[in-house]
């Protein structure tokens, strides 16, 4: 089976499927709005593996491609749990920063033993934005891009503290007809009843 889905919204086949839905979209603009002050991760209309299928990627590649980060820096100052270094991450940037020492000295150590960045994070500055871009944590090179929903395990889900998430949410709401065709079709009922 092909990844066929992000063909059809990239060619915009929701559109002629939105006549039942489109009544309720102010309704859920408001909700992804809301979103701005309540931290939750919002499902996307865009595959999250399709490996299974044809060894693709289509729908990270598609969020990555419609992605226009605001660079408000709210993702690297807002202050939150912590954020958890990679071995690789503390590799590369211990070696940017020619000191481990210095780098734990940024952290606090996990239960589990890993290295985790203290927040709001030490490596943002106001005026340049991040001082490590070019080894930055794998974790921020993914963000807002989140592991996906339990409930929703094969779509993208992103957090909705960040703006540009959010417009993304917006932006492909329509692309949840063509999703709703497929799961139709599985189920084999008729998607224009
Ligand atoms: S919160 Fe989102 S839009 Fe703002 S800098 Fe981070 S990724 Fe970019
Ligand atoms: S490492 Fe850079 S990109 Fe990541 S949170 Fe810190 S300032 Fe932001």
């Amino acid at each position: 089976m092909a990844p066929i889905c992000v063909g059809e919204k990239r060619r915009g086949e929701h559109l002629k499927l939105l006549k039942g839905h489109w009544s309720q979209r102010e309704d859920e603009l408001r909700k992804i709005d809301l979103c701005e002050r309540i931290s939750i991760d919002i499902a996307l209309p865009l595959p999250a593996k399709d490996r299974g299928f044809a060894e693709t990627c289509e729908g990270v590649d598609l969020f990555w491609e419609i992605f226009e980060c605001k660079r408000c820096g709210r993702c690297c100052r807002t202050p939150g749990a912590g954020l958890v270094l990679e071995d690789g991450d503390f590799r590369r940037i211990s070696e940017f920063l020619g000191s481990k020492k210095r780098l734990r000295s940024l952290c606090r150590r996990g239960e589990d033993g890993t290295w985790i960045l203290k927040q709001p994070c030490p490596f943002y500055d106001s005026k340049d934005g991040c001082r490590i871009y070019e080894v930055r944590p794998l974790t921020c090179r993914l963000y807002p891009l989140h592991p996906p929903l339990k409930e929703m395990p094969f779509n993208l889900a992103v957090d909705s503290f960040c703006p540009a998430a959010r417009e993304i949410a917006k932006k492909t709401l329509g692309w949840w007809a063509i999703c709703e065709k497929h799961w139709a079709e599985i189920m084999g009922i008729r998607a224009d009843r």
